[in-house]
């Protein structure tokens, strides 16, 4: 009697567990809920500082060096497709009057044999991915040469945003020093020191994003004092992840986001990606929601700015028509 009675508890206990198990992998695939009652409203345009300032012509180019297909429910939370969709590994080629450089670094050559001691359910998941072309290769069709950069910006020290760095060693790294000082602590995932070991060779100095607030982001730093290219902060995904607004005289403003969203449903809906890919890979959550939030803000606001996240190949390669179209007509 007593037996019959545990197992009938047991039998209940099962089927809670499991109710609730179904429960939440269905609440997983549902879009969080944000409060958009917090959000101030859009007052368009630009700022009229950046207005009152004479522009430099910019170039840019989006050098792909790789890519792999994620199925779109894992990008984007509330999907419930399983399309594939283009996750770029890519770096941003910037052209400036006073500078040419990058913005994050793609994939160098020699990759995978830096990879290789890393654990198997790692290069299974978030390091699988197909070289299109490493980083010098990109250069190279660009006519540029690794000491034809002046220097690199790193959006943050996730290694698959220094992992160009080994194909042009000795260019000079910068990097937010809240995201410098936060890998020091460990706070941000280092591989058994594979992203020490990327940068290996290259001087690297930090910056400080201590310049005024900027476009609703809480501050700034103008790179060449010339309001074009303006890094401000977008912590959360890493507590230093940084933005880079390009203003330029010859072409679209653009805003490059490091990995602040991945696709651009993650700030248009707004969405964070599936939680179980999104988990893994952030460092901050309730920071990352409110970037995120700042963000569908901003794109709201700024219908005409594309906001470009450096894993989004779609973005990327409609980025990079118009730009061509651009350097067509000249
Ligand atoms: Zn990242």
């Amino acid at each position: 009697m007593q037996s019959k009675r545990v197992n009938k508890w047991l039998a209940w206990g099962a089927v809670s567990l499991t109710a609730l198990g179904v429960g939440a992998a269905i609440k997983s695939l549902m879009p969080p809920r944000f409060n958009m009652q917090l959000l101030p409203a859009g007052e368009g345009g630009t700022e009229k500082q950046q207005r009152d300032k004479q522009l430099p012509d910019v170039d840019i180019h989006i050098l792909r060096c790789g890519s792999v297909f994620w199925p779109e429910l894992v990008m984007v939370r509330g999907s419930l497709s399983l399309k594939p969709r283009k996750i770029a590994y890519s770096s941003v080629l910037v052209r400036h009057p006073q500078g040419t450089f990058l913005y994050d670094t793609g994939l160098s050559g020699d990759i995978y044999q830096h990879l290789k001691d890393q654990p198997l359910p790692f290069r299974q998941t978030l390091a699988r991915f197909k070289v299109e072309q490493t980083l010098r290769g990109a250069l190279q069709e660009q006519g540029l040469k690794p000491e034809d950069l002046d220097f690199v910006l790193l959006s943050h020290l996730h290694w698959d945003h220094v992992s160009g760095v080994p194909d042009i060693v000795g260019v000079p790294l910068r990097v937010n020093r809240v995201e410098f000082d936060a890998a020091k602590q460990g706070v941000i995932p280092l591989h058994k020191g594979l992203v020490w070991r990327l940068m290996e060779g290259s001087p690297l100095t930090c910056f400080d994003l201590e310049g005024p607030s900027y476009e609703g982001f809480r501050s700034s730093l103008d790179v060449f004092g010339d309001g074009s290219i303006v890094l401000v902060p977008l912590p959360g995904h890493t507590p230093g992840n940084t933005g880079m607004f390009i203003n330029r005289a010859n072409g679209a403003r653009l805003f490059f986001l490091g990995d602040a969203a991945h696709v651009a449903e993650n700030y248009l809906y707004p969405t964070t990606p599936h939680p179980l890919f999104w988990n893994g890979v952030t460092s901050d959550k309730a920071t990352a929601l409110q970037t995120l939030l700042e963000l569908h803000h901003f794109a709201r606001s700024h219908p005409e700015v594309p906001l470009i996240a450096m894993h989004d190949a779609r973005m990327q390669e409609a980025s990079m028509q118009v730009e061509n179209e651009r350097l067509a007509r000249i």
